[in-house]
């Protein structure tokens, strides 16, 4: 790995990344900052968002600069406003030795006139979006005659927006002879096209896998029900209790309907999208930013541009309409040299839009189970005592603490940890008590038999799963040949590592309860259980007996069962707050529960 001292850059350029903490060039970096420094030439670099592209050509940019220049002479277009006061913030950071160097932004959604009057006071590198910027060619507010370096950030993206047009006519304007350096994400044969029209013979240059997402990031899906995928965020979302994430929706109305859902059931969220006022999108950002929200629901465009480093989940609540946008997508995460997941909700008819995917990202998704109601809680209840145990203490309790140890002198430790634990942990219980299973299979789990014909059903735990030998099959002959239940009468079987659950007519209770009274299966006797609920709701306190240590945590007395005293249930977080528990490192503070 090399250093920044050998690439060849300005001591002030050097002296600036060194207090902004940059160690060592990133891949890219190490092979674009000696080319672009060294000797005019074309460049088409293949690299996503996330690998330091933006010093890899602004580092070259502000080395060659000549800062006794008065015209604009770089010019570096993007897609969105965020980007490019993005790219403008990171261009004065690397700056920021070198009095005098003037970048302007210039987006739209900001009065123009201002930008006019930054532009009119010099500016040696200005960093644009292409509608905005061809607005103040027109108006003749600017002349890129003296450009001597073009940059076209995410080309992929500006070709998608529809700027193809706005881009050859702002080119146009800027010299021929000028040298231009193209950055995209992905190759498709537009932004090729455009390195065929306006270059000559670039260097190429890729970082990773052409057309590949970045490799730290681990690609999963769950498959349930379009009607599930929302209860299915909800699990998702309360397995990671720290999750700090994107969720990403097709429309601006669902967007706007994810987003309020999850604020009225106690999450930090909001969304970004483009009906909302600038001043807006950028409370929302700024919110976003510094962890006030968790959760960002996001359109695609609203989000192109956003660069928050330690995003650990991107969540694809609709899978977008092209593979490019799920790459875009999901390099929002695993910025910078971190690791990320990307994780999408699919119902099974739309298995094989991953399997394309997997094919243009060259990397396989691990199809993952939504997680059950108890798995669930075993994570909050863990996540919780973690917190617990490292949060800050707060000196002012000292005061108070002799009075509040006379409280509990009838309790030993174990009995205190509980107490406080469950006054959180209570209505988590409650509310997940009789959380349904939400997977699907890849046939699509239809209901069968009686279930879908609107017959009452009964819900069995049996004994037996998948250690003993069965399968779904072995398993409904096993119940045909016991009770003389034909087998299109059984309804639906989920497999577990040592029980299982199976579903029969109500009407044949009976039958299965006094039928399995002798069987053994491998000399073991088995043994039947209704569960309450029936009907594929499932009793989340049944799906793991043998999983101890909530059996243990619950005492003799009703164990879970007693949480159903707790503070309300998850739906009512307290008034509506989303800022009154839980919280880790949030500062609003978690509430989900
Ligand atoms: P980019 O790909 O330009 O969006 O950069 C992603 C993130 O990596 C930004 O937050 C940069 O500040 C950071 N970054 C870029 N280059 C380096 C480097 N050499 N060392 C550490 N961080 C870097």
């Amino acid at each position: 790995m090399k250093l920044f001292s050998e690439l060849g850059l300005r001591a002030e350029l050097q002296t600036a990344i060194a207090e902004m903490g940059f160690e060592n060039p990133t891949p890219i970096q190490e092979q674009t900052i000696p080319l672009l420094t060294e000797s005019a030439t074309d460049l088409v670099a293949l690299a996503q968002t996330g690998t330091g592209k933006t010093a890899a050509f602004g580092l070259p940019l502000l080395n060659i600069l000549d800062e006794t220049r008065k015209a604009p002479q770089a010019l570096i277009l993007c897609p969105t406003r965020e980007l490019c006061m993005q790219i403008s913030k990171d261009l004065q950071a690397y700056a920021s030795k070198m009095p005098g160097v003037k970048i302007v932004p210039v987006y739209g959604g900001a009065a123009i006139s201002t930008q006019i009057t930054q532009i009119k006071r010099g500016a040696h590198i200005i960093v644009a979006t292409p509608g905005r910027l061809k607005d103040m060619i027109d108006r003749k507010a600017l002349n890129l005659g003296e450009v001597d370096t073009v940059v076209l950030d995410e080309a992929d993206e500006m070709l998608n927006m529809g700027f193809r047009e706005d881009i050859d006519y702002i080119l146009a304007t800027t010299p021929k002879e000028k040298q231009t350096w193209l950055f995209s994400a992905t190759m498709p044969p537009e932004v090729a096209a455009i390195s065929r029209n306006y270059m000559d013979h670039p260097h190429e240059i890729a970082v990773g896998k052409k057309n590949s997402g970045a490799t730290n990031i681990k690609h999963l899906y769950y498959m349930v029900s379009n009607h599930n995928r929302y209860s299915a965020l909800k699990r998702i979302a309360d397995y990671q209790p720290d999750i700090y994430g994107i969720i990403f929706c097709r429309t601006k109305i669902e967007t706007q309907q994810v987003a309020e859902n999850l604020i009225r059931d106690g999450y930090n969220a909001d969304s970004l999208h483009g009906d909302l006022s600038q001043a807006q999108r950028d409370a929302v950002m700024r919110k976003f930013r510094s962890k006030h929200l968790q959760m960002l629901v996001a359109t695609d465009v609203a989000a192109r541009g956003i660069d928050v480093t330690d995003i650990t989940h991107v969540v694809h609540y609709n899978l977008p309409e092209d593979i490019e946008s799920y790459t875009h997508r999901s390099g929002r995460t695993a910025r910078a040299g971190k690791h990320g997941i990307s994780l999408a909700i699919v119902t099974p008819r739309e298995v094989d839009k991953i399997r394309q995917i997997e094919r243009k990202i060259g990397t396989q998704f691990v199809q993952t189970p939504v997680p059950t109601g108890i798995e669930v809680c075993e994570q909050q209840l863990l996540s919780l005592a973690n917190k617990a145990h490292d949060v800050e203490l707060n000196p002012d309790i000292e005061g108070y603490l002799s009075v509040i140890l006379e409280k509990f002198e009838d309790l030993s430790k174990d009995e205190v940890i509980k107490h406080f634990l469950s006054l959180e942990f209570n209505r988590f219980l409650e509310y997940y008590r009789n959380a349904p299973d939400l997977n699907e299979s890849a046939r699509g789990a239809k209901p069968s038999g009686e279930r879908a014909s609107g017959v009452p059903m009964t819900r069995y735990f049996i004994s037996v799963g998948e250690l003993d030998g069965v399968d779904k099959s072995s398993m409904v002959r096993l119940l045909c040949d016991t009770t003389g239940i034909q087998n299109s009468k059984i309804g639906k079987i989920e497999l577990r590592r040592s029980f299982s659950f199976f579903e029969v007519p109500e009407q044949f209770n009976h039958i299965v309860e006094t039928k399995f009274e002798d069987i053994t299966v491998n000399g073991r006797a088995i043994r039947i259980e209704k569960t309450e609920g029936g009907g594929g709701g499932g009793r989340w306190e049944k799906d793991r007996p043998a999983k101890s240590h909530f059996r243990e945590n619950s005492g003799g007395g009703g164990g879970y069962r007693k949480s159903s005293g707790g503070e309300g249930g998850y739906r009512k977080p307290s008034g509506g707050d989303r800022n009154s528990s839980g919280g880790g490192g949030f500062k609003g503070k978690k509430k989900p529960w």
